[in-house]
This record gives C-alpha cells, structure tokens and sequence, in this order.
C-alpha cells in the first residue's frame, strides 16, 4: 500500500481500518469483528492510540501515538512470521520482516554467519542460508522455501536453550564414543602445488607438513580409525574445497597442518587456532576444547613455546561441519623451531602428540590421564 501521510487519533478511513487490523493480528488491539466495515472500525480512536504507542515502544521507534511512514512500515514488517513467505535476496528492495529476522537469528544459532540480525535479508543472509542448505543437503539456491524452513523447524527445535551449537557438538562428540576405532579423521597438510607456504632454514611448508601428515595418518590408522589425507605429495586445493572433502566424507574431526615464518627471526613456537567469531559472539566449543589439547600435549612434550589456542573463521574452520583446529607447527624463520623440524625424530614427537589429543578428545574426563603421558600402543581400540 501507498503510504505517505500521517495518521492519528480521531483519523477516519481505510488506512484507519487497516492500521488497527494490523495491531489486531498482533495482538495490541481486540477489534469487534462484527464491526469490520462500520465506522467505528474505521476510527483511529483512544485504544487505537494506546495500542500503537505500546508498539512503537516494543520496537524501539518514537513513541508518539502517530502511524507515519517509519511505524507503518514496522507494522508491515511485524506481521510476517518465518514460513508465512518466500525469502530471497532481492538486491534492488530488500525484503525486511520479522520473518527475516528469525531466520537470521536461527542461522546464527546454528553457527552461520549471516552478519547482523537486521530484519533484512542481504547478501550476507543469502550466503549463510546457502551454507546451511549445503550442510542439510538442501539444494543450495539461497531462497528460504517450504523445504528450506520445515528444515530450519526441526533442526531448531533440537537444540533451543543455552549454548546451541556448543551443545550439540558436544553431544555428537559423546555420542561418538571413547575408542578411535571407526572415527573418520581428515589430516590436511597446508598449500601443496605451485603454492609452498612459508619457507625458511632451507625447508619448505608444504613438503613438511605433508610429511608431517603421513606421520599422523600412519599413528591414527594404528589406533583403529580411518585417516584421510586431502591432498598427496604434489596436489593442492583451495580452502573451500578442503571444507567440502571434509564435509562429503562425513568426517568426525579435521586436522589442518600448518607452519609458520615471521619477518623477525625471534618469533617462534605453535599456536592452533580453532572456528570462532566474536562479532557474533559464536564459536566451536569442540574445537576450542579440542584445540587446547593439541596445545598441552605438542607444548607438553616439546619445547616448541606455547602460543596457545584462538578464534578464527578462515573457510577451513568456518565451513567444516565438524570440529576442526589448524595448527601452525614452528616458525620456519626461527632458528630454534626450523631446526627442530628438521629432524624426523622431532615430527614423530609432533605426531605422536596430535594423535594423542585426538584421543584425549573422545576420552570421557574420568578416563584422562595427564598430558603428556598417552602412548599410543596405549590407544588402540
Ligand atoms: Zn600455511
């Protein structure tokens, strides 16, 4: 509708009449069915006014008792509930509604990052309700559809209350059971191809840490559990592409080997970084947990310096659907950490380190034992 005026008490007329159906659906305003179409419900009168007071207090606007363009436009936007309507992204008008907002609210629930929850449904919306889509195994055309919302009901009804996405990644994980035996795990050694990563001390990233993730693979098949590897020797594959492997084997956790190198030759030591963002306030809480175990049993067992976990929403980290940690094993630049990953007996230290954080992982806290001091004959299933 064509909305241009203002209107107020003691208004008369259809716009009148609708104003106050819309307050109805809301629940701020009884209007006498029978009276639909007299007068009276035409009238913009004392209830009327108190009525959109009460609304335009709920939402923040100027409460002034005064329907112009910015309460009237709320008021259309207020009626819309999540499966009422089509959603999209119409670049030119953006569609806004309350509809939008709770998708937008349940996708951040569910850890995707639409950006704000605005009520307008934007690229960042679109791009966000393409991931889930992906990870539900909807199509992903980025329109919030009949299948798309009776997927966001049932997944949302799950997990209502608390930390959401924190709760039910950790039921899966104790779901998953203590022993490895049968657990999927994707190790991914960084770069590979034409892109080497860092270098330094005459070595270079992407051959380490490939050997580095033969090493891991070879310790993890021995507990039991089925170890990936994304790329060989030579292969490469960007970031996306590594997340959707990840995602098509079904794996239960991903391993992302790293190194690094700083323009100072004093920067030094391993850090593992796991999916975290804080404008949103959401993170992975597996993959922190997972993450600080990394840290203790690599910092426990070598002198690597610790420099500990953190938040990130790098592509490998943000669109793996299970719990995922990159480590950035050593400084290439650093004398002391290039040295030390020279030598194989060192990686096997590393390796034996990653797998028994792994272990830690699926370990029910009564069964843990102090870092450091899992073996791993001691871990197989
Ligand atoms: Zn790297």
């Amino acid at each position: 509708m064509f909305f241009e005026r203002s209107y107020r008490r003691s208004d008369v007329g259809p716009a009148v009449a609708e104003i106050r159906s819309k307050l109805a659906v809301l629940g701020l305003l009884v209007v006498d069915v029978d009276a639909t179409g007299s007068l009276s419900a035409a009238l913009f009168d004392e209830a009327t006014d108190r009525a959109v007071r009460e609304f335009q207090q709920q939402r923040g606007i100027t409460v002034d008792g005064i329907v112009g363009p910015q309460t009237y436009h709320s008021l259309d936007e207020a009626r819309w509930r999540l499966g009422d309507r089509i959603l999209s992204f119409v670049p030119a008008r953006l569609l806004a509604g309350d509809d939008v907002a709770a998708l937008q609210q349940r996708l951040l629930d569910m850890g995707f990052d639409c950006g704000r929850v605005d009520g307008l449904f934007g690229a960042e919306t679109e791009q966000a309700l393409r991931e889930f889509q992906r990870n539900v195994g909807l199509r992903p055309d980025g329109t919030c559809g009949p299948a798309t919302f009776k997927a966001l009901s049932q997944l949302v009804r799950t997990v209502v209350g608390g930390r959401p996405h924190a709760m039910r990644e950790s039921e899966a994980i104790t779901r998953a059971g203590p022993t490895l035996s049968g657990k999927l795990i994707i190790v991914d050694p960084g770069h590979g191809g034409d892109d080497r990563g860092v270098d330094g001390h005459g070595l270079d990233e992407a051959g380490l840490v490939y050997e580095l993730a033969a090493r891991v693979e070879g310790r993890l098949a021995a507990t039991g559990s089925s170890a990936f590897l994304t790329r060989g020797p030579d292969g490469s594959m960007d970031e996306v592409d590594r997340a959707s492997f990840a995602n098509a084997a079904g794996a239960d956790l991903v391993i992302s080997l790293h190194m690094d190198a700083h323009e100072s030759a004093d920067a030094g030591g391993c850090a593992t970084y796991f999916y975290g963002n804080d404008r949103i306030g959401h993170h992975s809480a597996v993959g922190e947990r997972f993450a600080n175990l990394v840290q203790r049993e690599i910092c426990g067992r070598t002198d690597l310096q610790d420099l500990r976990a953190h938040p990130k929403t790098w592509d490998l980290l943000r669109r793996t659907r299970m719990p995922a940690v990159r480590i950035e094993i050593g400084y290439l630049s650093n004398p002391g950490d290039a040295g030390r990953l020279a030598d194989p007996d060192f990686r096997d230290v590393l390796a034996e380190a990653v797998v028994a954080a792994v272990q830690r992982l699926y370990l029910p806290p009564d069964q843990d034992t102090d870092t450091g001091s899992l073996r791993i004959p001691a871990l197989r299933a």
